[in-house]
């Protein structure tokens, strides 16, 4: 074994220790309220799929439709070698869908952050970011040069605090916060972010990745949740989530989405989504915008599992949406915990550090409008078996 390559075995050796190795399953069969996985056939409780839509029959068609008329690539990044039409039309959609002046369309959610926090802000300027931000603000941030100071989770009054410390110090600023927090399920309270970004005259910025299809009116979103059309700057979504499909959206006023076409990294130096992907999310904007029934089936859903849960007895956190986290501590525990939730029939991870904060690992439960009474059901019984088992419930 090369010498140079040592620290990696060890450093993967002490992640299996610590019960932090993330073992990767491997699934047999598309999205849906049940799947293979590892050859056997369970329960989902972990994908973003929130609306059904990623086996959805109608967008599969309009992918093969799309890929008959359009191909399967784009061939080259859109600002060098001409955009698509089609990428067009789906930005019209998106915009027109969240009642913004217009949107842009990037590969993923990921790299909608990573070409819109740069494009912002520079080295003379500063990030006012919650402390819980995703990934992709946090790397967004880092790529920008631009300091970052971090506030209080969720919290206005730290914010303000924040803002008024770094008073005098900056160019530029721009508050950024998630829209629903991925590994918690709680709404960031935008309403009053909104009042101290027009205070002091900041850049507002929310990342609504898993607000995107579920929050507001027809899951419009965060922004429609809050009734603030119009004042948000800038709406960062994915279509990867409750879309059904992959792809990262901003949306927000027409000047902003033009600045990205000239100066979003990802967008000028990286292909687009394929036709397919268009396609596909075009076909979703189609059912989001002619019915709210999924979206209602959704919240139905993660109301009665949320309930189910608390008579239980587990903790399930301060989720206010159908991200449902189960609380356990220790990342071994909740390790143990899904393996036994697999043994009887559901496929829910565990989720532990570097994702959380140490000490506060859980199993993280996704709820779907594709879900049955009867399989929530019958995931409440094994939560209550596993629960019981292992000494989390009484
Ligand atoms: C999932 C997520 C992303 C990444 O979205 P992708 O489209 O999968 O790249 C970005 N931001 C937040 C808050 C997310 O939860």
């Amino acid at each position: 074994m090369s010498e140079r390559l040592t620290w990696i075995h060890q450093e993967l050796d002490s992640l299996k220790e610590a019960g932090l190795y993330n073992r990767i399953r491997t699934l047999g069969s598309p999205q849906g309220a049940w799947l293979m996985v590892d050859g056997k056939r369970v329960l989902n409780f972990c994908s973003n799929n929130y609306l059904g839509l990623a086996n959805e029959p109608v967008l599969v068609k309009t992918a093969q439709e799309y890929t008959q008329k359009f191909g399967v690539g784009p061939a080259a990044v859109r600002s060098i070698a001409g955009t698509m039409d089609i990428h067009l039309e789906l930005e019209r959609r998106l915009a027109a869908f969240k009642g913004v002046e217009a949107a842009i369309t990037f590969q993923s959610g990921f790299t909608a952050n990573l070409a819109t926090l740069p494009a912002l802000v520079g080295k003379e300027d500063v990030i006012f970011s919650d402390e819980l931000n995703h990934a992709s603000i946090i790397d967004g941030s880092r790529l920008s040069g631009a300091r970052i100071a971090r506030y209080g989770h969720a919290d206005p009054a730290s914010l303000e605090k924040v803002i008024q410390e770094n008073a005098g110090s900056y160019r530029r600023g721009l508050i950024v916060t998630d829209g629903v927090f991925s590994m918690d399920g709680d709404i960031a309270p935008l309403d009053k972010i909104y009042e101290i970004a027009e205070k002091y005259d900041i850049l507002l910025m929310v990342d609504d990745a898993h607000g995107e299809g579920v929050l507001g009116t027809g899951g419009r979103g965060i922004v429609d949740h809050f009734h603030l059309h119009g004042k948000v700057d800038v709406e960062v979504g994915t279509l990867s989530k409750a879309f059904g499909v992959v792809g990262g959206v901003v949306a927000g006023s027409a000047v902003i989405v033009e600045w990205l076409r000239q100066r979003g990294r990802p967008f000028l130096f990286s292909s687009a989504v394929t036709p397919a992907d268009v396609g596909a999310c075009i076909a979703a904007v189609d059912i989001l915008e002619s019915s709210t029934e999924r979206v209602d089936r959704l919240w139905a859903n993660a109301r009665y599992f949320k309930e189910e849960m608390k008579k239980l007895g587990f903790d399930t956190g301060v989720s206010t949406t159908p991200i449902t986290p189960v609380m356990l501590g220790e990342a071994p525990l909740a390790q143990q915990f899904s393996r036994e939730l697999f043994e009887e029939g559901v496929f829910a991870m565990s989720i532990g550090f570097p994702t959380v904060p140490r000490g506060k690992a859980r199993i993280r439960v996704m709820i779907s409008a594709a879900h049955q009474k009867e399989d929530l059901d019958q995931g409440l019984a094994a939560f209550a078996k596993v629960g019981r088992k292992l000494g989390v419930i009484a």
